[in-house]
């Protein structure tokens, strides 16, 4: 039996299997709003205040008054975690248009919908993914490019990520490596991408279709922290097939190697030492509330019991 948890919609707390959204809501007919993946380790909220910047800034993006400001949105989040007494959790939150009529234009919706849900987390590519790393292929799929439906926003719509998974379950591999508009390496379906070559770490640069993900952020500067130097630069199919190392990253994905990509290994085919370096590190690092914001911040402390 599924437990019943307390899920936030506009302001109240619903038991889960209650929490619903309108037929007419514009997030389920058009994708039109936007969402945040967060995670909590250990009673840390990873990285909560870059998580809440990047919705506020996909809000003005597409032109979404937020019912909330940022610190209320924050506390909201908090508030979720306590009453679900969660501290090891994945976090959804998500803001569609509202509820309109079936027409396309937002102006028939006045009021966003506003929604939280936290649950225990359950790991991406399966807990042994990190382990044994994802064998891929090269998606036919493109990202979409910046002058459409622009990668950059966290939006509702993930159909072109979805598309590249269907390529990826028909060929039997775990995950889709995809392109940008120019042919350039872009990111994975829900992961931006790390390669390792001599030493040093290459990724695709924010125009290359990718998001501007949170974790690709900390992993470089985890990275530099480490000595390994960090170019963000466009990559060629080419070259990935022949660098030592390539690995994944992203709030729910962490930190996951690659082995194979079109059934060819990556390097010797196994994960590499400088992904498990950077792996181990991110999974300590990710606890320490100095990187995110600690659940019981802005509650007064429980009472201690002898
Ligand atoms: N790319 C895409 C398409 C994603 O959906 C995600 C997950 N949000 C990422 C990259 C990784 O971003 P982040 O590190 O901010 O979770």
């Amino acid at each position: 039996m599924t437990k019943n948890y307390l899920v936030y919609v506009n302001g109240g707390f619903i038991p889960s299997q209650e929490a619903s959204v309108s037929v007419f809501d514009h997030g389920l007919l058009y994708g039109d709003g936007i969402f945040e993946g967060i995670r909590v380790y250990d009673g840390v909220v990873f990285q909560l205040d870059a998580h809440l910047t990047r919705l506020y800034q996909d809000a003005k993006a597409i032109r979404l008054a937020m019912p909330l400001a940022k610190k209320a949105l924050e506390e909201a989040v908090l508030e979720t975690l306590r009453r679900n007494k969660l501290v090891n959790a994945y976090i959804r939150l998500v803001v569609t248009r509202g509820t309109g009529d079936l027409g396309l234009n937002p102006r028939k919706c006045p009021h966003p919908t506003v929604i939280i849900i936290a649950k225990p987390v359950d790991a991406l590519h399966g807990a042994e993914a990190k382990q044994r790393g994802l064998h891929t292929i090269i998606a036919a799929t493109r990202r979409h490019p910046v002058d459409t439906t622009s990668h950059e926003i966290k939006s509702l719509n993930y159909l072109n990520s979805i598309l590249a998974i269907l390529e990826a379950n028909t060929q039997g591999a775990d995950d889709a490596i995809m392109l940008d508009s120019r042919g350039f390496v872009a990111e994975a379906t829900g992961t931006t991408l790390f390669a390792v070559q001599n030493g040093q770490l290459y990724t695709p640069p924010l125009y290359a279709s990718i998001l501007d993900g949170i974790t690709r952020r900390f992993i470089i500067s985890l990275a530099r922290e480490l000595n390994y130097p960090v170019t963000e630069r466009d990559l060629t199919v080419f070259q990935l097939r022949n660098v030592d190392e390539i690995f994944l990253c992203g709030t729910m994905g962490e930190v996951v190697p690659v082995v194979s990509i079109d059934g060819q290994p990556v390097g010797v085919g196994k994960p590499g030492p400088i992904t498990r370096h950077l792996l181990e590190e991110y999974s300590q690092r990710v606890k320490d509330p100095q990187h995110g914001t600690p659940i019981q911040s802005r509650a007064a402390p429980a009472p201690k019991t002898m």
